[in-house]
């Protein structure tokens, strides 16, 4: 075989995995910025879920959509949402085919790794006061400390109103921090294994250190504490056993690298799936073919169970209630529907190469990445997609233009992780995972390739904009 005929094969029989930039249009280029840009401005204001859910109707109204009720009569161009608990968001746009013929899905999380406050959060020792918190999904303990903290949420009182919580956000207010340990004392500490070395009962905010009333009383600063929160929110300490306070970074979204290119902030896993799927649909203009579906679910941190989870039932009441408009039988719908289970995965990180593989990892600017079957130990608690939806996926992307890439996230027997698309899969609708890599997934910081985000929304905009799917 000669050099050209040798050359002509590899170039005809083998795979060319190429950077995104080498295939991105020059012309996208300003359109990526200014996707990215709308992102960063989505991230600040959606630090918990409850600001994400407020965020993504207040964006959903903009563009037309109309809260939804049961019974309420639908044509194709019709755009309505529900809205679960604050928390969780579906929409849909209603397509031109009947829901016999499925819905386009994609399914992503709007809830973060985070710091809860315990349902009795206050105390004081040693005059200082404290919240004490539980933390919220798969952190690493060591990343929490010594940070700026802010605290969201809502305290929910008897009477059945509700007080919005909001500390340490803006310019000018006061921070919280959780301390740690100096190093000149770090001996015995420095020994422990990195998950032992902070204790989840030493992750307490520290709140203030002021003592009020005289020098005999005891519980001086805990009291003046409980007075600001007070004075701000007329609160009572008991009132604190129904709040849903959360302690998140106190960071704003910003440009890292010299050249920009990529995205340092809290939450990207998943707000970055979350707001790619919402533009996604909210930029169709017209009737979609198929009638297309934003999830925006919360819980999946900690396992996709409870009222606002993917596991819900709210979710099928909604398509069902769409179905019944339409005299569908909701199994009927499901059976036909594909569902983009938009999450993050992990990226190639140069730092740690022992626990990727090398020849299937996901790596940044290589485009949105698809994830056949999630899970660990043996793809335990992946959907583990099939052979046929991956096919339907490749020719959906490489028509659409987008930029992708296929992967499993780190070594067999790293570890692992799992999505709502074993939920989706179960349901009867054909799943598969796709999103954007994620360099320090659930650190506090975590860092984002701004042209895999911006091709995360084309992947969407193509799901959304099916015509025929192969089912
Ligand atoms: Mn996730
Ligand atoms: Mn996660």
């Amino acid at each position: 075989m000669d050099k050209n005929e040798f050359k002509e094969l590899k170039e005809q029989l083998l795979s060319k995995k190429k950077n995104g930039y080498d295939l991105l249009p020059r012309e996208e280029r300003a359109a990526m910025e200014d996707y990215c840009a709308g992102y960063m401005r989505f991230l600040d204001v959606s630090k918990t879920e409850r600001l994400c859910a407020a965020e993504a109707v207040r964006m959903a109204e903009a563009k037309g959509y109309r809260p939804y009720s049961p019974g309420m009569s639908l044509e194709a161009g019709d755009r309505v949402y529900v809205c679960n608990r604050g928390k969780a968001v579906m929409l849909a746009h209603i397509g031109r085919q009947s829901l016999a013929e499925g819905i386009q899905l994609a399914a992503a999380h709007i809830d973060s790794p985070r710091l809860d406050l315990k349902p009795n959060p206050l105390y004081e020792d040693s005059e200082l006061a404290y919240f004490k918190t539980h933390y919220y999904g798969g952190i690493r303990k060591y990343q929490w400390v010594t940070i700026p903290l802010a605290l969201h949420g809502v305290v929910a009182l008897k009477d059945g109103s509700r007080v919005t919580v909001r500390i340490g956000e803006e310019k000018g207010e006061p921070r919280l921090v959780i301390t740690d340990l100096l190093p000149h004392l770090g001996a015995a500490q420095n020994k422990k294994p990195l998950a032992e070395a902070v204790p989840g009962e030493t992750l307490n905010l520290l709140l203030g250190s002021e003592p009020i009333g005289g020098e005999e009383e005891s519980g001086r600063v805990k009291l003046a504490v409980m007075k600001l929160l007070h004075e701000k929110y007329g609160i009572l300490e008991d009132d604190l056993t129904s709040a849903e306070l959360e302690a998140v970074p106190a960071v704003k979204a910003c440009d890292i690298g010299l050249d920009r290119s990529l995205i340092g902030a809290y939450g990207h896993d998943d707000r970055v799936c979350a707001y790619a799927a919402l533009k996604a649909l909210l930029d169709l203009e017209e009737a979609p073919e198929k009638t297309a579906v934003c999830i925006l679910a919360d819980k999946e941190e900690i396992g996709s169970d409870g009222v606002t989870g993917m596991q819900s039932a709210a979710f099928d009441t909604f398509v069902e209630d769409l179905c019944a408009a339409q005299d569908v039988a909701l199994r009927a719908c499901f059976g036909k529907s594909f569902c983009l289970s938009a999450d993050v995965t992990a990226a190639f990180d140069p730092n740690f190469p022992d626990v990727f593989e090398k020849r299937n990892e996901s790596q940044l600017n290589y485009g949105v990445g698809l994830c056949k079957y999630t899970g660990a130990r043996g793809k335990s608690g992946a959907s583990d997609a099939d052979a046929e939806t991956v096919a339907y996926v490749r020719r959906l992307f490489d028509e659409a233009g987008v930029i992708w890439q296929i992967s499993e996230l780190g070594k067999v027997d790293a570890g692992g992780g799992g999505t709502v698309a074993m939920y989706m899969a179960n349901r009867n609708i054909s799943t598969l995972d796709a999103g954007v890599p994620v360099l320090s997934m659930h650190a506090p910081f975590e860092t984002v390739a701004k042209l895999d985000c911006y091709e995360t929304y084309k992947a969407m905009r193509a799901v959304f904009q099916v015509k025929v799917w192969r089912g």
